[in-house]
């Protein structure tokens, strides 16, 4: 009766209220394992863009002298202006570079976005897509979805392949698939008459021409990652 009634309520316009529970912790770690983080901010001048990454809250370009902000150029025109962003880029002691952003959904469920949106925004492809199974160090298995990119045929040979894993985390659920998310997320407002924050984690690297270090090292990283900022439910 209680579901009938809360299925009944949202079918007849009234608004889920939205959960105040965060999936995760809107903080990066400033270290993680044998990674050092730090913050990255851009420019909202549309004529500079400049990528700035530095320790604290740096808040004016120094090429331009405008605001920095957290989303990039490409992520302001599509993403709904209460998304909230959190972002970092981590070095280990050879200087290879780890970056995490963390995109949380208000009431726009637009936040999240596929990926495929950003990245062929900035230039790249994909190639092809898996899933990356992780095992968590709480003997838990975490399935990340891995994106092979590549810069786009047109825009030079300005880099090599990234590697893009993410998933999503929300309402007490973790999955590597976009389906999955909207049906959970449907779920929760229809039975639980809640709008559930959802959260994308990205965690991307340069792709090895040869060989899979950096597979390894995506799979280590995110299992440090993963019980820094999935918050309990
Ligand atoms: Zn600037």
């Amino acid at each position: 009766m209680l579901l009938l009634a809360t299925f009944l309520s949202v079918r007849f316009g009234e608004t889920p209220r939205l959960d105040a529970r965060l999936p995760v912790a809107m903080a990066l770690p400033d270290v993680l394992g044998g990674w050092t983080g730090e913050n990255v901010w851009f420019c909202r001048n549309p004529a500079c863009g400049a990528r700035h990454v530095g320790a604290g809250d740096r808040q004016v370009c120094d090429r331009c002298g405008h605001a920095l902000g957290a989303l990039s150029a490409a992520e302001r025109k599509i993403l709904p202006q209460d998304t909230v962003i959190v972002r970092k880029e981590y070095r280990n002691v050879s200087d290879k570079r780890i970056n995490v952003a963390i995109v949380l959904s208000g009431k726009e469920r637009s936040s999240i976005h596929p990926p495929q949106w950003c990245l062929s925004g900035q230039g790249y492809s994909i190639k092809a897509q898996h899933v990356l199974p992780i095992r968590l160090a709480d003997g838990r298995n975490l399935n990340v979805a891995l994106l092979d990119v590549e810069p786009a045929a047109d825009a030079g040979a300005r880099n090599d392949g990234l590697a893009f894993a993410y998933w999503f985390v929300g309402g007490g659920h973790e999955t590597s698939s976009r389906l999955a998310r909207v049906a959970w997320m449907a779920f929760g407002s229809i039975f639980r008459g809640v709008h559930e924050r959802w959260a994308y984690v990205s965690v991307m690297t340069a792709r090895e021409r040869d060989g899979e270090k950096h597979i390894h090292q995506l799979k280590e990283f995110i299992g440090c990652l993963h019980p820094a900022v999935v918050l309990p439910r």
